[in-house]
């Protein structure tokens, strides 16, 4: 089985979503599909079991990270920890601030999400500008953390977003390409 091309045809593209002249990869058909969602998280576990890959902790990207996230951690017996929009997290929290195309987006992390030196392993669905995935490694190194890894299901690589992450250290996975 070809995973790339497995995943890749069963990716949604929606043409002019949210707005116009962006097609929205919309991973959702992954999810749906049992058989789908198996492939798409025995393709993470596989990676992520090796011993010498295997994080402490998992921190998911709100939102569809928190799906992806969540699983892979259970699959791999380790715990999991939310990155989310701000606002949505009770306790104290850190904050990034981050650009977008139009304005900017804050995403939070609870202050005893990770403790110092933990290996953790950032998931989200798809790498785009990179800004997300960047403000989130931010969080936890600023809580002492260690950021192993990025892991997404989908990387736009004309975006340049994980070209400019991987050129700041960080090393990434992902499943499938679209140009
Ligand atoms: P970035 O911060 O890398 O520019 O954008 C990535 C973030 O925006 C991720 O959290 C991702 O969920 C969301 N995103 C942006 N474009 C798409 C897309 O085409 N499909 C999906 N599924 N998510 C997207």
């Amino acid at each position: 089985l070809n995973v790339n091309q497995y995943l890749r045809e069963r990716i949604r593209t929606v043409p002019d979503w949210p707005t116009p002249g962006v097609q929205f990869r919309d991973i959702t058909p992954l999810l749906q599909e049992p058989k789908t969602f198996r492939v798409l998280i025995d393709a993470f576990v596989h990676r992520y079991m090796d011993r010498d890959l295997r994080p402490d902790v998992i921190a998911g990207l709100d939102a569809r990270g928190f799906i992806i996230g969540a699983v892979l951690a259970f699959e791999l017996g380790v715990g999991f920890v939310p990155i989310r929009k701000k606002g949505k997290l009770p306790f104290t929290t850190v904050a990034e601030t981050y650009e977008l195309e139009y304005g900017s987006a804050t995403v939070e992390l609870h202050t005893d999400a990770v403790q110092p030196g933990d290996r953790v392993l950032l998931v989200d669905d798809l790498i785009a500008t990179g800004g997300t995935m960047m403000a989130g490694r931010r969080l936890l190194e600023r809580l002492g953390a260690h950021v192993s890894e990025g892991a997404a299901i989908v990387d736009l690589p004309e975006l340049g977003g994980s070209q400019r992450l991987r050129e700041s250290g960080l090393p990434l996975f992902t499943l499938v390409d679209f140009s």
